[in-house]
């Protein structure tokens, strides 16, 4: 049995940036609020919640203090909120998801309907709505359009959560191409970190036995390469640890392939790797059934 890793795994640039700013702030004030989730991923929370970060759901939990931002950004409703109270800012915002807060603001204050594929419960996806003003609809795919009855001659602009499937995001496009809209703006504010992961995770599950995606079960960007490795390949497993694995997973398996959404710390994938080799060492796969 051979392991074959991605060679894109561990965090992201915006993720990294936004943990490093945070153990930044946490070194030289101790302590500070994170309005929600730093990261999508649990391990990381837990580690930096130890550490002195204090994850609040909502800015009525913070009066005064440092208050720290996600990647996923706010809205510009929140941040009018916050700017009220005496919290001292540390806004770790990934530039991607500003450059696609711009592009939402923009289509907005011209005057476009704006379409956003995504996820509609996910912050980046609430921030980018509020960005884009009253006329703003959010769908999950190309089927999502037909509750918005779109008619011929609207003024439409399209733009994408950052870590969404390009294959989806051109379905929706195309879709709206077939609605006939008098204008179409699309903006591709689908990150490329996102985009070459999924490229890498098609690509290995078309040449293993089993798919490992190592990931927090609320990442969004790690849920997609799930999708997009199950699509392939049915035998694709999502563990957001080793202690996830399960050894019935490794029957009659020759290839395992492993890959990590952008939240995932390298270690745990590392972690992942190294459990499997150990196991397969010994022959004796000892992993909980
Ligand atoms: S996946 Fe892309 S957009 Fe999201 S935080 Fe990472 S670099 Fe930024």
């Amino acid at each position: 049995m051979r392991l074959k890793l991605a060679k894109k795994v561990g965090f992201c640039f915006g993720v990294r940036r936004a943990v490093e700013m945070a153990e930044e702030v946490l070194k030289k004030e101790g302590k500070a609020y994170s309005l929600g989730s730093i990261i999508h991923n649990k391990q990381v929370v837990e580690g930096l919640s130890e550490r002195g970060l204090e994850v609040i759901k909502s800015i009525d939990e913070a009066d005064s203090g440092v208050l720290v931002i996600s990647s996923h950004g706010i809205s510009p409703d929140v941040a009018g909120e916050i700017s009220k109270r005496s919290l001292k800012l540390v806004d770790t915002t990934c530039p991607f998801v500003r450059n696609a807060q711009s592009s939402a603001r923009s289509l907005g204050e011209e005057g476009y309907m704006v379409i956003i594929v995504g996820d509609v419960n996910h912050p980046e996806v609430k921030a980018l709505y509020d960005f884009a003003g009253k006329k703003a609809h959010v769908v999950k795919d190309a089927k999502g359009l037909k509750a918005l009855k779109l008619k011929p001659g609207e003024r439409i602009g399209i733009l994408s959560q950052t870590t969404q499937s390009m294959d989806n995001f051109l379905g929706v496009v195309r879709a709206i191409i077939d609605a006939k809209p008098e204008d179409l703006r699309v903006f591709n504010t689908i990150c490329k970190d996102a985009q070459v992961r999924q490229a890498a995770a098609r690509d290995i599950s078309r040449e293993v036995d089993l798919m490992l995606v190592v990931g927090g079960k609320n990442s969004a960007n790690t849920k997609r390469l799930f999708e997009v490795c199950k699509k392939i390949l049915r035998r694709s497993y999502l563990v957001e640890t080793e202690l996830d694995l399960r050894s019935q997973w490794f029957k009659d398996v020759s290839v395992v392939g492993i890959t990590s959404g952008a939240s995932t710390p390298e270690t745990i994938v590392r972690r992942v790797a190294r459990v499997i080799k150990n196991e397969l060492k010994t022959k004796s796969i000892r992993l909980r059934r």
